[in-house]
């Protein structure tokens, strides 16, 4: 009998023919490598073609098992008669922006088909590589590919487009993954040569699809060749999600942001409803147990609302906020990205240089991120599977 990957276990169970859409085709990817041994030993292999797996669908991004020529042609075509196919999430549609970032709409198939947003930002590197490397399409030298945890998202933050979505499901580990593999297929990366960062920040609150979320770190870690220490995660603030973070090995997990975003609890209710459930001390509270690997800080992101968030005194205040963690830690400050159907406003680039002046006067080292993708959507808190460029 087939099995299947359900959605928020990660785990394989038998296939129900009963429910819609599981009589047509069954993933490969997302499942890690134990997994894969067990689906292979149950279609009569030996278990170490599981590795042979890992390397087509993983490392060399293949999408199609006709395609996995390691394996037996035999086998491919029993594979596929079964109903497996390798089903990774694809890029449906991209929108290229001005400054060279591109915001993808990444379709995830299978019963419970939906799209949903990714962003790769790359640094330019006025054509030459630096690495050694002859490849001569490639004009960066590092990229960061931010990534959806959830198809939109239930925290409701007020400055964020993701929010107006409200929450339509959990991604599974496969379609987080997916959605990374898809995006370094498309640009040839080599993991090792390339050096590429991840940013759990796209649509969705990663520690609300808490299993999910660092199922997919695994495998990008084990799987893929990524390592955690260039993935980092931003949570809202949701304290069981950042205690049962804190109990992570410090080789498997992703560095750790908050996005704070206000000064004080009242003006972070006002703007983050979810901190009326968790304010800020209990986050600080919840922050401190993270065990810091050398050189590691805590990242605080805040974005600055005109006239909300971002006068020289916030500063003041969010600089003891962010001294009361007691472990190093940095600040990056994001004005506020436009949308329809906002009352906000974008603070001026002077303001935000006092504000990050304020902070540095504090001790606390600040740093303005410039936005990315502005003109399709792609910059911080304006995913929302827009489908116009
Ligand atoms: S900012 Fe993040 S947590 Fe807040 S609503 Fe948007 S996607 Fe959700």
């Amino acid at each position: 009998m087939l099995r299947v990957v359900p959605e928020n276990s990660g785990q394989l169970v038998p296939l129900d023919p009963t429910v819609p859409g599981n009589e047509s085709r069954v993933s490969l990817f997302g499942l890690d490598a134990a997994a894969l041994a067990g689906v292979l030993k149950e279609e009569g292999e030996p278990s170490w073609r599981a590795d042979q797996v890992v390397e087509a669908v993983y490392r060399q991004y293949i999408s199609e098992i006709s395609s996995i020529t390691t394996l037996p042609l035999t086998f491919r075509q029993k594979l596929v008669a079964r109903g497996w196919q390798v089903g990774r999430p694809e890029i449906a549609k991209a929108f290229k922006s001005a400054d060279g970032t591109e915001r993808y709409l990444i379709h995830c198939p299978g019963p419970k088909a939906e799209s949903v947003e990714a962003v790769w930002m790359p640094e330019g590197d006025d054509g030459e590589a630096g690495d050694g490397s002859t490849d001569e399409a490639k004009d960066w030298r590092r990229a960061t590919i931010c990534v959806s945890s959830q198809v939109g998202c239930a925290v409701n933050c007020q400055f964020c487009l993701t929010a107006k979505l409200g929450l339509q499901r959990n991604l599974t580990p496969g379609e987080i993954a997916g959605q990374v593999v898809s995006v370094l297929d498309r640009h040839a990366v080599r993991v090792g040569r390339d050096r590429v960062n991840l940013v759990f920040m796209g649509m969705g609150e990663p520690f609300l699809n808490y299993d999910n979320f660092m199922a997919a770190v695994r495998l990008l870690v084990h799987e893929v060749g990524l390592s955690p220490q260039r993935m980092t995660v931003s949570t809202s603030g949701i304290v069981p999600g950042i205690e049962r973070f804190a109990e992570e090995p410090s080789d498997l997990r992703p560095k750790l942001a908050i996005s704070l975003n206000a000064p004080n609890d009242e003006v972070r209710a006002g703007i983050m409803p979810i901190n009326r459930k968790w304010p800020i001390s209990s986050v600080i509270d919840a922050v401190r147990r993270v065990r810091l690997r050398p050189r590691e800080r805590i990242t605080f992101e805040y974005v600055l609302l005109g006239g909300v968030t971002d006068r020289p005194e916030h500063a003041r205040e969010v600089a003891r906020l962010v001294r009361r963690t007691g472990l190093p830690a940095k600040v990056n400050l994001i004005a506020w990205n436009p949308g329809p159907d906002f009352h906000y406003s974008t603070p001026k680039p002077e303001t935000a240089e006092q504000f990050q002046k304020a902070l540095t006067a504090e001790g606390i080292p600040a740093y303005i991120r410039q936005p990315r993708g502005r003109d399709i959507f792609a910059a911080c808190g304006q995913l929302k599977r827009t489908v116009e460029a």
